[in-house]
């Protein structure tokens, strides 16, 4: 299974500055090992900025943060998966806790964009996480089950897993500098695992759990190397190269 290491650049970036990052990318990850695969989660606006850079670029692919349940229509603001295709992506974030909480997306709506951009032919990442209170009372289970649940509802069973992936994201840790211990990560990662074994009998072993939420160079290494940890989702520091590429090759 090759690790996936994933940069989420949020609501930054002009096109001249992704440019910029996503060139000393390509060179800082030259010899990125065959086993490890990166992806970046940039705005819709930079989208075909990147992808020019990257045609040629094997190991580096792209992702939208968010796409609508739909091919086309009505739906201001909002991006389908196909456009996201004809912008250079093969990848797709979705149920973000920004979004989540922010937007209001539900846990239905998180699974009915899952399942259409998989229909659709993108891969689909999909968020979940635990606020602090949750996590303080007890409820880490309910929760990452509840959203699991929701979020692969409508995801056909022999989906592989090259097509899905999940990250683990504690919403206390996202953009906090709190990164989550050793033991609340494996503990975490052990239960998505179980429904990902229950969810998908013959390929859930194989779905890739990736760890976000203050992911740094100098703790990706230790975090990469824990139970059922396949890959990172990284916030803010998968926004210079310089901070990026130690993470992509720890
Ligand atoms: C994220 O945005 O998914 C994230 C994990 O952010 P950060 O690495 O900044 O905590």
């Amino acid at each position: 299974m090759k690790l996936l290491i994933a940069g989420n650049w949020k609501m930054f970036k002009t096109r001249a500055e992704a440019a910029a990052t996503v060139t000393s990318l390509v060179n800082s990850l030259s010899a990125l090992p065959e086993q490890r695969e990166v992806v970046i989660f940039a705005p819709f606006t930079v989208l075909s900025t990147c992808a020019e850079i990257l045609a040629k670029v094997p190991g580096i692919s792209l992702g939208g943060q968010n796409c609508y349940p739909a091919v086309w229509g009505a739906f201001t603001g909002e991006v389908s998966p196909a456009m996201l295709k004809d912008s250079g992506c093969d990848y797709v974030l979705t149920g973000h806790s920004e979004r989540r909480m922010l937007l209001g997306e539900t846990d239905a709506f998180v699974g009915e964009k899952t399942a259409f951009a998989l229909s659709q032919g993108i891969k689909a990442v999909l968020c979940v996480g635990e606020q602090l209170e949750e996590r303080n009372n007890g409820k880490l289970q309910d929760v990452l089950v509840r959203q699991l649940a929701a979020g692969l509802a409508d995801v056909p069973d022999n989906t592989s897993a090259a097509e899905l992936s999940v990250a683990y994201e504690p919403v206390w840790a996202i953009g906090t500098g709190r990164v989550a211990g050793p033991v609340e990560i494996t503990q975490a990662h052990a239960v998505v695992r179980d429904y990902l074994a229950m969810r998908f009998p013959l390929q859930g072993k194989d779905i890739r759990i990736l760890y976000g939420g203050s992911v740094k160079p100098d703790n990706a290494k230790e975090i990469i190397s824990l139970d059922n940890v396949n890959g990172v989702l990284v916030g803010g520091a998968s926004l210079q190269a310089e901070s990026f590429s130690p993470i992509a090759l720890a």
